[in-house]
C-alpha cells in the first residue's frame, strides 16, 4: 500500500491533533490492517487525553492513539503463518516480547520486557486508516460479529471477561456492578449471558442507567449513596451478592462493592486509579471474602470470549451510543471525556452507519 494516511494523536490537553503519515509497510511477521472500528477506552481519557499521566506500560509515547482496534488484513509481510489478506481481525492491544514467562502464558499485558509495546500507547494504534500489526497479536473476528463488536473485545470486554473468569459467575450468583460506564455495562452484559439472575448496578448518569435498563443488563440500579450496602443486602436475603465488580474506580464505590458482597463472596476490581478505604477485619478477613485485581486478559481467553460471543449471539456493539468518522475524532474523545454516553466508536467504511 503506497501513500499517506491520516492519524489521530493526543497531545494531552484535551484536544486531538491529526497528522498525515506514510502508510506503514509490514515487515517480517507483520500485516497491514485496514481499520474498520476503533473504540475509545476509559484509560485513553484517564491517562492520555486530558494529560499524559501514564508511566511505564501506560506511558504514552506520542504515537497514533487508539488501543481498541479492529479491521481487515490488506497486506501480508513475509513469514505470515495464519492470517491472510482479507482476514477480519481484532488486535490484542499489547505486543509483548513473546518469550518471557507472561507472554508464554498469553498475558502479553504483563510482559516486563523492554520490547513490550502497547498499540496506542508505545506503538501506533487504531485511530488511523491503517495499523501495522504483528501477526501474533491478532485474534480472528468471526463473520457473525461486527468490527465494532470486535473493537470492544480488544480491551474493554476482554478485561471484563478476565475478571469474570477470576471470580467465576453462573446462575448461582447475584451480581453487583459498581459504575455502569462502558466497562461496567460490559460486565453486566457478560454476567447476564453467563446466567446471573439478579444483577444490580450503582450509577448516577441517567443516560447510562437508561441504556443498562433498555438492554436488560440490570434488574435494579441505585444512585451512589450511603444506603447502597443496606439496599443490596435487603434484596439478597440480608446476605449481600455472591460476586461484585468495581468499574467505578471510586473510593466509596469500591468499599460498597466489598461490603455489599456476602461471606465467602468474591470481588473484582477493574476500574483504574484512585484509592479505597475499608476495614480489613470486618470487611474481608472475618467474612472470608476475596478481592481480585484484574488487568486486561490473555490472548487465549480473548479467543475464548470471541467464541462465546458467537454462541450467545451477544453483540458488544449494542453498548455503542455514538459513532464518529476519523476526522471527527476530536468530538468522539470530547464526548467520552464528558461521560454522557455509552461506548464511543470511531468507524471507517461500512462500520460508519
Ligand atoms: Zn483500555
Ligand atoms: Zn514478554
Amino acid at each position: 500500500m503506497e501513500g499517506t494516511m491520516k492519524g489521530a494523536y493526543l497531545p494531552g490537553n484535551s484536544t486531538v491533533v491529526f497528522k498525515d503519515v506514510p502508510i506503514p509497510r509490514p515487515g517480517h511477521g507483520q500485516v497491514l490492517v485496514r481499520m474498520k472500528s476503533s473504540t475509545i477506552c476509559g484509560s485513553d481519557i484517564r491517562a492520555i487525553y486530558r494529560e499524559h499521566v501514564g508511566k511505564g506500560p501506560e506511558g504514552y509515547q506520542g504515537v497514533i492513539a487508539g488501543h481498541e482496534p479492529c479491521g481487515q488484513v490488506v497486506e501480508e509481510g513475509p513469514g505470515i503463518r495464519r492470517f491472510k489478506k482479507g482476514s477480519r481481525v481484532i488486535v490484542y492491544h499489547i505486543s509483548g516480547c513473546g518469550v518471557c514467562h507472561d507472554c508464554r502464558m498469553g498475558y502479553m499485558i504483563s510482559c516486563s520486557s523492554p520490547l513490550r509495546a502497547a498499540y496506542g500507547w508505545q506503538r501506533d494504534g487504531g485511530m488511523a486508516e491503517y495499523i501495522l500489526c504483528d501477526e501474533k497479536d491478532l485474534v480472528e473476528l468471526p463473520d457473525s460479529l461486527s468490527y465494532t463488536d470486535g473493537a470492544q473485545v480488544a480491551c474493554g470486554f476482554g478485561t471484563v471477561y478476565e475478571a469474570i473468569q477470576k471470580v467465576g459467575v453462573s446462575g448461582n450468583d447475584s451480581v453487583l456492578v459498581v459504575g455502569l460506564g462502558p466497562v461496567g455495562l460490559a460486565a453486566a452484559m457478560l454476567c447476564r449471558a453467563m446466567g446471573a439472575q439478579n444483577i444490580y448496578g450503582i450509577e448516577m448518569n441517567p443516560l447510562r442507567i437508561e441504556l443498562a435498563k433498555k438492554l436488560n443488563l440490570v434488574d435494579q440500579v441505585f444512585a451512589p449513596a450511603e444506603s447502597n450496602v443496606d439496599d443490596i443486602k435487603a434484596l439478597t436475603g440480608g446476605n449481600g451478592v455472591e460476586r461484585a465488580f468495581d468499574a467505578s474506580a471510586n473510593d466509596k464505590g469500591r468499599a460498597t462493592a466489598i461490603r455489599a458482597t456476602r461471606q465467602w463472596g468474591k470481588i473484582a476490581f477493574v476500574g483504574e486509579g484512585g484509592t479505597v478505604n475499608f476495614n480489613p477485619s470486618p470487611d474481608i478477613i472475618h467474612a472470608q471474602k476475596t478481592i481480585y485485581g484484574s488487568w486486561v486478559t490473555s490472548i487465549w481467553l480473548m479467543e475464548n470470549l470471541v467464541e462465546e460471543l458467537v454462541r450467545w449471539n451477544l453483540h458488544p456493539e449494542l453498548l455503542v451510543t455514538n459513532r464518529f468518522s476519523l476526522d471527527k475524532a476530536d468530538e468522539a474523545y470530547k464526548l467520552m471525556a464528558g461521560g454522557n454516553c455509552g461506548k464511543v466508536a470511531v468507524c471507517f467504511d461500512e462500520e460508519l452507519k
